[in-house]
Order: C-alpha cells, then sequence, then structure tokens
C-alpha cells in the first residue's frame, strides 16, 4: 500500500463504501489501531517507525469526492490545546512519502508551539492532487476551488481537532476558499479578516535567530556577514532586504524562479547580491563558502552528503524539516562543529503571526512583536531561546534538536488552561462515533 501512488489510493479509498481511514494513536504503551482491519498496514508502518511517528494520537485521510484529491490531517500531541500547522498542497511519489511528510510536519509545528509558548498544539495538512502541479501553476481555477472546498468540508468533520493555514503550494486565494466553507481556518487574507501573509514576520523571526547564533559563536552582529541562501520566494526576498538593512556584506542566493531572480536583482546592489538561477537537484549553493547558510527553499534539503560539503559555521533558515534523518543529521553537524539552529525555532513567526487571528488583529501587536526582541527583551523570545537551547546544547554535548526537543516536550505535555484535553476527548469521539464511516 505505501508504495501506491496517492492518486491510486485516492481512487481504492473512493472505490469502497467509505473513502475515510483514521488511525488512532496517542495512547501509551498501546500501538496504533487503524479504523478499518484493511489499513493495519498502515497503523503497523507508523507503530514500527520510530523516527517520523513519535506518538501522533490521530491520523485522518480522506479523499474529495468530485476533485479525487487525497487529504492527509496529522496530529501530533494535543495537551496545549487544538492543533495547528498549515495545509501543504504539493506531489508525493507514493504513500509512504505523503504519510512521513505528514508526521514529521506535524512534529514540527507541535515543537515551534510549545517553544513559542503558543496554546496551540502541532498539525498539519497535506493535500496530494491528480494532474496539478502546485507551486508553479494554479492550474484549472475550478478544479482548483473545488480541491481547497472538499479539503475544507474534510476539516470540518474533524469538528475543531485541527485549524488549517497557509503553507507551500497554498496561496491566500485558496485560503479565502478554505475560510468561506470552514471556520477551522487561520492565516486568511486580510481582506476578509485575517492577518495575511505571515513571511516578512518570520523572515524577522530567522534574522534574529541568526543573529543569537552569531553571538552565541562569538562572531558579533551581522553586520560584514556572507550568507549563503537556498530560495529566495516569499520568506527570502524579505530576509534579503533585512540583511541588507542590518549591513550583512553578501548574499548569494540559489532560486529556482528567474523572474524571481531578475526582479530581486534590480532591488539590490550587484556588490551585496548575487542570484543563481539554479535547476531543482543542485545542491551547489549548500558548499558556498559563508558565515551563515540559510536554507528557505522546501525542507530534506541536509543529510550525510550535504551535511559533509557544508562550508559555514552556522546553519539557520526557515525551510520546514531541513535535515533529512533529524536525530543522525544533528549529530554530524554537531560532530563538524557546525551550530545548527533548528528550524521550528527559528521559523515560529509564521504561526505566532497567524494563530490568534480570531483574537482580532491589531496594528504593532506586543503580543506578537515580543517575539522578535532580542537579549534584554522578552525571556520566551526567538533570540533568547536560541541562545537558551545552544547552550543547553553545548553544555551537555548534545545536538542542538536534542536540546531542543527536550525543552519543547517537557512544554507540550502542558494542558491547556482553559481547555485541558479537551482535544483528545474529541479525537476519541471521532473514533468512537465511526467518523471514518461518515
Ligand atoms: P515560497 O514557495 O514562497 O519560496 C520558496 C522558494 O524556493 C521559491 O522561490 C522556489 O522557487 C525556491 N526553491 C524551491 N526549491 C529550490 C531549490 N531546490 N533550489 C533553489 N530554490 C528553490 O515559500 P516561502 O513561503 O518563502 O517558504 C520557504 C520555506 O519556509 C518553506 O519550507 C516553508 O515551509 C517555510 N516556512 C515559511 C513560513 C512563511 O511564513 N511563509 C513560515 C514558516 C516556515
Amino acid at each position: 500500500m505505501l508504495e501506491l501512488r496517492p492518486e491510486v489510493f485516492a481512487e481504492q479509498l473512493l472505490a469502497r463504501a467509505h473513502s475515510r481511514v483514521m488511525v488512532l494513536g496517542g495512547d501509551q504503551g498501546v500501538r496504533p489501531r487503524a479504523s478499518d482491519p484493511e489499513f493495519d498496514s498502515l497503523a503497523d508502518f507508523f507503530a514500527d517507525d520510530p523516527r517520523d511517528f513519535r506518538g501522533h494520537e490521530a491520523v485522518f485521510l480522506g479523499v474529495g469526492p468530485e476533485s479525487r484529491a487525497l487529504f492527509g490531517v496529522f496530529i501530533h500531541q494535543t495537551h496545549r490545546g487544538q492543533a495547528q500547522g498549515g495545509v501543504r498542497f504539493w506531489p508525493y511519489n507514493d504513500l509512504e512519502q505523503f504519510l512521513r511528510d505528514g508526521l514529521r510536519l506535524a512534529v514540527g509545528m507541535g515543537r515551534k508551539c510549545a517553544l513559542a509558548d503558543l496554546w496551540w498544539a502541532g498539525g498539519k495538512a497535506i493535500i496530494a492532487a491528480p494532474g496539478e502541479t502546485p507551486g508553479s501553476s494554479p492550474g484549472n481555477p475550478a478544479a482548483r476551488e473545488c480541491i481547497f472546498r472538499e479539503f475544507a468540508a474534510f476539516v470540518t468533520s474533524l469538528r475543531g481537532v485541527y485549524i488549517t493555514a497557509q503553507d507551500a503550494g497554498t496561496t491566500p486565494d485558496d485560503m479565502e476558499v478554505i475560510f468561506r466553507h470552514t471556520r477551522f481556518a487561520t492565516c486568511i487574507p486580510e481582506r476578509v479578516g485575517g492577518s495575511g501573509n505571515p513571511s516578512a514576520m518570520t523572515a524577522k523571526g530567522v534574522i534574529r535567530a541568526m543573529e543569537a547564533a552569531l553571538d552565541f559563536c562569538g562572531m558579533g552582529g551581522l553586520e560584514g556577514k556572507q550568507i549563503a541562501m537556498q530560495g529566495a520566494g516569499n520568506v527570502g526576498s524579505h530576509m534579503i532586504e533585512g540583511l541588507f538593512e542590518r549591513g550583512a556584506a553578501r548574499v548569494v542566493v540559489a532560486e529556482l524562479g528567474k523572474a524571481q531572480c531578475s526582479h530581486l536583482v534590480s532591488r539590490f546592489p550587484a556588490h551585496f547580491l548575487e542570484m543563481r538561477q539554479v535547476d531543482r537537484g543542485d545542491r551547489e549553493i549548500l558548499a558556498e563558502p559563508a558565515d551563515i547558510l540559510c536554507p528557505n527553499a522546501l525542507g530534506g534539503v541536509l543529510d550525510a552528503k550535504t551535511i559533509e560539503s557544508i562550508n559555514a559555521p552556522i546553519v539557520c533558515g526557515a525551510a520546514n524539516n531541513m535535515l533529512v534523518d533529524e536525530r543522525r543529521d544533528a549529530r554530524q553537524l554537531l560532530a563538524r562543529g557546525i551550530t545548527y539552529v533548528p528550524d521550528y525555532l527559528a521559523n515560529r513567526m509564521g504561526i505566532v503571526a497567524c494563530s490568534n487571528e480570531q483574537g482580532g488583529n491589531l496594528a504593532d501587536d506586543a503580543f506578537i512583536l515580543r517575539h522578535l526582541e532580542g537579549e534584554s527583551g522578552w525571556d520566551n523570545s526567538i533570540y533568547n531561546v536560541t541562545q537558551r537551547i545552544l547552550r543547553r546544547a553545548a553544555q551537555a554535548g548534545i545536538s542542538t534538536t536534542e536540546a531542543a526537543e527536550e525543552l519543547a516536550e517537557e512544554r507540550a505535555g502542558v494542558p491547556h488552561p482553559v481547555w485541558g484535553r479537551r482535544t483528545r476527548e474529541i479525537i476519541l469521539s471521532l473514533w468512537e462515533g465511526g467518523w471514518a464511516r461518515g
């Protein structure tokens, strides 16, 4: 089953009387269970995979009846409240890739929320759409609207366990469609009352994490520094601007988009910004000599081979899940003496900016801006938590991801101050109420 293409798996689900599957986990010492014995192999795959399956409480799979798109919602741990995380609209070669991406992204969201002290838990959704090339073209608008409308209905069926948001491959227009059909959505456009695109905030947060890492390494500030960047889309282009303002000497960027390269080249002096248009498989930028390597494209770029080639003392970027095998790769970075800032620590501003937008939007919201404060500011700012984790790792001789994981897990286990374990109770009620037969 795991080797099936997502659209083939989706067709098989549609051919059944019920086109939904739920896997229930999260009970200590109990193996995850599937809603139907036909899918026991999925539950076994999770149970036997300690790398990506980290005690997730539930995985929900379903298919849009008209769009025929496969939907997955992945819930990590829900002590801190409802699970929140964006919906990724992306092509996958097989079901295993689809599931692993969802599992890992949900864990990252849980850690991000816990380290940011948000009362949200880790979740993520993925849509694998047949015949679409997400990220490059919006495809047929009516077909696209149908996918997001049906996805919204799928989210509604989960009764608030998961709150969706924008992620790779989705646009503000997609979020608006989703919001028209479910109230369990954030990160919606400003024109319909949301907080809009959080990318500028995310870029500011990553820059703060870079400053914390430079200071920890005794390298001063960003002034005069060289940065090698992979990907300059929404976040990367704001980051280039922020680095320029802070007096960085040079930024070398590898980017797929030709138009994006020309646009950015026209905005900054040639001595500061070098744009290299590359093909998808080109990894040379990861070996570029620099003070900071900044992955800002997609995840899965740092593995045993690429880590060996890194030519920078610090790795800090926005890309989620940039390490292929988190524990192994973080140890290799440690062994090479490279200071790695875990992605979910540096890129928290995306979720910080939009997660509480149902509470209304405030210009210059102090509750949000405190995350960007420096050493003398809020104790839980990105800067201060980054330094705390780097110090904790150095003192204990462990990798920075192990140190971050320890702190995130301590916090992730604290129940929501108002709702307690309500989200877990909803998950159990979906299981007991036969959600998969709905
Ligand atoms: P984006 O799609 O706007 O930008 C990504 C850019 O990377 C694109 O311009 C693309 O052409 C380029 N790219 C993709 N593969 C590449 C490759 N192999 N080599 C060179 N360039 C490549 O996405 P974004 O919103 O800027 O997000 C970037 C990353 O940060 C993603 O991993 C995302 O999940 C993560 N992130 C984003 C936010 C946010 O607020 N947007 C928040 C948290 C995390």
